[in-house]
């Protein structure tokens, strides 16, 4: 068949993928310890589901305005202005079908053929492919020599005139790394002097281990905050993966036009998952606390399980709950007859070999790298890393 070239240059989610392969073997009867896609294995909270379920007998189960109901959007609202003291009105917002779809919006909204998006490297797999499909082109900037984050200068040296968005992930997913009030200001400060927009995805803000909050860069002045798109959602705070809530906060004429692109697109985002996701931001947050203590254990103990192998080296995660180490020393070698010749070879032999799923460093664009989710039971986390000891240990005998 004759498909787009768009189509033809977008790669297929590599988090999705190692989990299709993963539950293919689990199929298979294989007990595959889950360090793949980022999900949180928490079932979402109770007040949350029964208000789900409560919706559908109240008849909330038709098509609500595009950009969400405004009780939801003044959650939102509420939500920004308590955690951050930023004042918007809820058409500065726009609930989407996931935080991924929120950024998706955002792209095809922003930039178009000619244009470029940085994208600082260890990234989120979905961001340089939703750059393509929005037709601009993904510079990425490699972050691995500098704590993975961008530094202004690196950042300001990637400017050229066809630049027009940063795209900035803290918390980060894949490296757990976290960026203080200051590396933001001086990146605000460069993005306000080029006139250019700060697409923040904010979506693991809630998840910061270190006993601060999360600095959202909107906050450091005026011009950085009108420049600035926030996104977010429930996927991950609130153990709300499947249903498909994430939104955006910003300049309301770049809302409206996510919002028109929508409106063609998906309409609104499930009117259900609406009422969900009202009850999340607007309910008790014991449930978010006791997860967000159980992530700091988890991240901590895998951290120093990774560690303590030969010739890793793994950054204790202050946010999010992934662990991104280097593993450098077990690519670019033979075992059992097998050239690893990547971080994708090294995931698969993990795989196979282990039962362990993880994710190759390259699909987050450092390939010396694997990336390993703590969103599991602290049981699983010793199993996983029992088996991948061992592994490692035959391989560079
Ligand atoms: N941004 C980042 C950095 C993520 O890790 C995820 C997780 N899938 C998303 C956005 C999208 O989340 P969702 O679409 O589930 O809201
Ligand atoms: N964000 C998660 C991850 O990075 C879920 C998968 C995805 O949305 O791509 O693993």
């Amino acid at each position: 068949m004759r498909l787009s070239k768009m189509s033809q240059g977008i790669t297929k989610s590599p988090t999705f993928a190692v989990e299709a392969k993963a539950a293919a073997m689990r199929a298979q009867g294989v007990h595959v310890i889950p360090f793949g896609a980022g999900e949180p294995d928490f079932d979402t909270p109770e007040h949350i589901r029964d208000a789900a379920k409560a919706s559908i007998d109240a008849g909330h189960t038709r098509y609500t305005a595009t950009a969400g109901i405004v009780e939801l959007r003044q959650a939102v609202v509420d939500s920004v202005q308590k955690r951050h003291g930023l004042t918007y009105k809820p058409n500065n917002v726009i609930v989407s079908c996931g935080a991924k779809h929120s950024l998706f919006n955002a792209f095809l909204a922003l930039v178009g053929p000619g244009d470029e998006v940085i994208v600082p490297a260890p990234y989120w797999v979905s961001y340089p492919d939703q750059v393509r499909v929005a037709g601009a082109v993904p510079v990425v900037v490699d972050t691995s020599l500098s704590g993975f984050k961008l530094t202004a200068a690196a950042f300001e040296a990637a400017i050229t005139p066809n630049t027009r968005v940063l795209i900035l992930n803290s918390p980060s997913n894949p490296t757990g790394a976290t960026y203080t009030r200051d590396e933001l200001a001086a990146i605000a400060e460069v993005a306000v002097r080029h006139d250019l927009v700060v697409v923040s995805d904010e979506i693991y803000d809630r998840l910061l281990y270190t006993g601060e909050q999360a600095v959202s860069i909107a906050t450091l002045g005026d011009a950085i905050r009108e420049r600035t798109l926030i996104v977010n959602g429930v996927s991950k705070t609130y153990a709300m993966t499947g249903w498909r809530i994430g939104w955006a906060v910003g300049n309301a004429e770049l809302i409206d036009a996510m919002n028109r692109i929508q409106g063609h697109s998906t309409s609104n985002p499930c009117s259900v998952s609406q009422r969900a996701a009202l009850a999340a931001l607007t309910g008790p947050d014991e449930p978010v606390q006791a997860m967000i203590d159980a992530f700091r254990a988890r991240g901590q103990r895998m951290a120093e399980r990774l560690c303590s192998l030969p010739h890793v080296s793994c950054a204790v995660p202050t946010g999010a709950f992934y662990c991104f180490p280097n593993v450098a020393p077990y690519i670019g070698i033979e075992f059992e007859g097998r050239q690893i010749a990547n971080s994708y070879d090294l995931a698969d032999v993990i795989l196979e070999q282990a039962h362990v799923a993880v994710v190759a460093g390259g699909a987050f664009g450092c390939d010396n790298f694997m990336r390993l989710s703590y969103a599991t039971s602290i049981a699983q986390i010793e199993d996983g890393m029992d088996r991948i000891e061992r592994l490692f240990a035959k391989m560079l005998k």
